[in-house]
């Protein structure tokens, strides 16, 4: 058996890759042979032919941000004639808009506006609860709240404890990118950096908060700052296990100011595949249609993935750097049937929902 054949095998089987193994198996590894590997370890965490997705949107309720991102098309520097921030009202009418479609995850993101108070947050997220109690609000990049924080001289904690106490249940892993310290300097050198994500996530799960893990590829990284992004999270998922999934996608850089070339279908099936593998404290992996589109988000299925990401009734940050994929609950559920799979709904917290399906099986 040959060198990478037998990393292949131990990852497969639950084994760690040392950092050091993982950007082996991310170069030199046949791209089947990898697949195989991480359908393998996927199979062994997941047995049955269940794929799970959850009925969800994401209400991007500012584009004001001092952020400045050179890979986002959606921001609007403050004082920028096409910055907007949504009243209450208007968040809740989209709130309202899916719930009626069964959602159960809201996803409200948006650009650091340094004119939004805490209260903002803490009025809105009782007034979702208030009036729709299912829905559970899965919401704020970790550069959200250290803006509040700054904001209101106020610390992560405290600021994490009052917005949970107003609602907010769980952080999605937005505004990880890659958690280098070079890659962020050039692609998002005003954000906070890779050691105050972790803080934030960190605290966040202490407090019973769970959060996704995301990453961001396709800008200015090299195939070994992608491993040690994942390294990080290992690391931090081992001391606190507070991850529920890994969200790796790949950045749209048609209406970017950060230029470049989008990353292709082959290297996302083998990011995907090498996540499964080195990510072996994380439970699951989920193919994120909304960039490579659902044809290749199906094949990711066999990749390593048992989930298919969300509805994503409403987004614009991704939409508006040029993607065009859009999906409902059948294309989901139809895609992930052609794979051999069945179609289960879920929530955020990967609890099975009791809800019907929108095709027949
Ligand atoms: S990615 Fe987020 S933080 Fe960066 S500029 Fe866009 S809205 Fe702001």
């Amino acid at each position: 058996m040959s060198d990478i054949a037998s990393l292949l095998d131990r990852a497969a089987s639950g084994g760690r890759l040392t950092y050091d193994e993982g950007v082996r198996v991310y170069r030199e590894a046949d791209l089947h042979a990898l697949g195989a590997a991480a359908h393998a370890r996927r199979t062994q965490l997941h047995p049955g032919d269940e794929v799970t997705y959850v009925i969800d949107t994401t209400i991007n309720y500012t584009n004001i941000c001092n952020v400045h991102c050179t890979f986002c098309a959606f921001f609007r520097p403050e004082g920028h004639a096409e910055g907007y921030t949504m009243t209450h009202e208007q968040v809740l009418e989209r709130v309202k808009f899916a719930a009626d479609q069964g959602a159960t995850q809201i996803m409200v993101q948006g650009g650091v506006n340094p004119d939004l108070p805490i209260a903002y947050y803490v009025d809105l997220f009782r007034a979702i609860g208030e009036r729709f109690p299912d829905v559970d609000i899965h919401s704020l990049s970790t550069s959200e709240i250290c803006g509040i924080a700054k904001r209101e001289s106020m610390s992560i904690e405290d600021v994490l404890i009052t917005l949970r106490a107003a609602g907010l249940k769980s952080l999605p892993g937005a505004g990880a990118e890659i958690l280098v310290e070079r890659v962020r300097k050039r692609i998002s050198a005003r954000k906070i950096d890779d050691d105050r994500w972790i803080e934030v996530m960190r605290i966040a799960q202490r407090l019973g908060m769970p959060t996704t893990a995301t990453m961001m590829f396709g800008s200015v990284e090299t195939d070994a700052e992608r491993i040690r992004h994942l390294d990080v999270l290992r690391e931090l998922q081992d001391e606190t296990h507070g991850f529920t999934a890994f969200i790796p996608w790949y950045y749209v850089p048609f209406k970017t100011p950060l230029k470049g070339k989008e990353a292709t279908g082959l290297e996302y099936l083998r990011v995907l595949a090498v996540s499964r593998l080195y990510l072996d404290n994380f439970d699951h992996l989920q193919s994120s249609w909304l960039t490579p589109g659902l044809k290749l988000g199906q094949l990711g299925l066999m990749f390593g993935c048992d989930d298919m990401g969300g509805t994503i009734l409403e987004e614009k940050v991704v939409t508006l750097a040029g993607s065009t994929n859009t999906a409902n609950r059948a294309e989901l559920e139809k895609n992930i049937r052609r794979a051999g799979y069945r179609p289960v709904i879920r929530d955020t917290y990967f609890n099975r929902r009791e809800y019907p399906l929108a095709t027949a099986g």
